[in-house]
């Protein structure tokens, strides 16, 4: 682990220097560095921000509440889409950092950081956004603050540090903060200068661990930082072999705690009613999570059949010649549904349907995405969404066929009496006829219910 290591080495050099000019000089840093647009931004929201543990923005007038992902729900981004901006201040260098970080999260993580160049047409502009911009350093708020807020970009901060700082804008505070880290980690007062050791504060508590501690965390601190004597600040309590404070790319642990912190719940449950050749096939999809989903993806297999038609509110839906409907959504958000039907030609069987949920958010419970329509109605149809158009037509055939089906009942038995077994026999082979069509219809109905 040499190579990585002396780049790590010359990482902490870099912001060991940097963060004491950081902790005197950030608002200064943003009056001179930040575009006109940038700074009426800034100071649009009534403060200026200031720093703690090194990057971490905080509102001047109030005490910081930290915690190790955020508790709050409201301080996540909604469906875990972050819109985001490059100020014009940006140098080079910082474009290359925020766009290599940007795509490393978008690709590794259920989150999507979209560009506002970017924001789809049919959707409103959100009016909570982040916008990258020059600084006297990295730093970050933690979650989202509401309205327009700020990660600062210095011209030495790279993808890594980046990659730091959008952990923070998701909602994760510094690892080495964590209420169980004297369990993990030794703090060296002694090492660490006397203005500098509020950096080490403990979170309070009934802040929100997620997962295990985690010495490999991008959101850790390495030995070095704060040290005030060039002896180590931190050093773990056991062997580890993972490097701490390394800002090469977020840990498994990171991505697992982002993916708790933003987890949505989706479920789906299908129902299909069928005449002659053609079916027609209700997906009813659910988010019971209290986070909304993105790039929600429904997949239903049809076997031998062809996708006439699609409806839905959102939806997209294309299929190939191997019997499979793919269908997007964007966005679902928390405690929501959506439905979803599709129009099928085929000799299909109820049994030939299956169908899935799947989206880019990380899902709580994972067991209730597929589903099938069963042969006979199964107990958990009763729960699905009726389509108003099937029950409608199939309760009005149900009415006209047992009307029918007395009324000549009656005619048979009278004109058994008046005209003879003949007459009766054939009344009653229509009768029975009807039958046989009224227990169909309500197979039919029974389904869709
Ligand atoms: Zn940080």
């Amino acid at each position: 682990m040499a190579v990585p290591a002396s780049v790590l080495l010359s990482q902490y050099a870099v912001r060991c220097a940097l963060l004491p000019l950081m902790l005197l000089t950030p608002v200064v840093a943003m009056a001179q560095s930040a575009s006109p647009d940038s700074m009426a931004t800034s100071f649009a929201q009534a403060e200026t921000p200031r720093v703690v543990e090194g990057d971490i923005l905080v509102s001047s007038s109030a005490n910081k509440t930290r915690s190790i992902g955020l508790a709050k729900a409201s301080s996540l981004w909604p469906d875990g889409i972050v819109p985001y901006r490059l100020d014009a201040s940006l140098s080079n260098s910082g474009v290359i950092a925020v766009t290599q970080a940007v795509e490393y999260w978008n690709k590794v993580s259920g989150i999507t950081l979209v560009s506002l160049d970017e924001w789809p047409a049919g959707q409103a502009r959100p009016t909570d956004s982040v916008v990258f911009q020059d600084g006297d350093g990295c730093a970050s708020w933690v979650g989202r603050r509401g309205g327009e807020q700020e990660i600062w970009v210095a011209a030495n901060c790279n993808a890594g540090s980046m990659m730091h700082e959008i952990g923070h804008l998701l909602g994760l505070e510094h690892e080495h903060t964590r209420p169980d880290r004297d369990q993990h980690i030794q703090i060296h007062w002694n090492n660490i200068s006397a203005d500098k050791q509020h950096n080490f504060d403990v979170a309070p508590a009934g802040t929100r661990l997620l997962g295990d501690y985690d010495y490999a965390s991008i959101m850790h601190y390495g030995p070095m930082n704060f040290s005030a004597n060039g002896l180590p600040t931190i050093t773990p309590l056991v062997d580890t072999e993972d490097t701490m404070g390394q800002r090469i790319a977020p840990s498994a642990g990171d991505l697992a705690a982002v993916a708790e912190l933003y987890a949505a719940d989706l479920s789906i449950v299908t129902t299909m009613a069928s005449e002659a050749d053609l079916a027609q096939v209700s997906l009813h999809v659910s988010n019971r999570g209290l986070q909304g989903a993105h790039q929600i993806l429904v997949e239903v297999a049809f076997g031998d059949g062809e996708l006439l038609a699609h409806s839905g509110e959102g939806w997209q839906c294309r299929s190939d010649e191997t019997g499979l409907a793919s269908c997007e959504l964007a966005r679902l958000s928390g405690g929501s549904n959506s439905q979803l039907v599709l129009e099928l030609s085929g000799s299909l069987s109820s049994g030939d349907i299956q169908a899935q949920v799947s989206s880019k958010t990380p899902d709580d419970d994972p067991e209730n995405n597929a589903d099938s329509v069963a042969q006979e109605p199964a107990q958990g149809a009763a729960n699905a969404l009726e389509d108003p158009t099937v029950t409608e037509v199939t309760t009005t055939i149900t009415q006209l066929g047992a009307a029918s089906w007395v009324w000549l009942l009656l005619s048979g038995l009278l004109l058994h009496r008046l005209t003879g077994e003949w007459i009766y026999r054939q009344a009653t082979d229509r009768v029975e006829r009807l039958r046989r069509w009224r227990r169909s219809v309500l197979r039919v109905v029974s389904r869709v219910r």
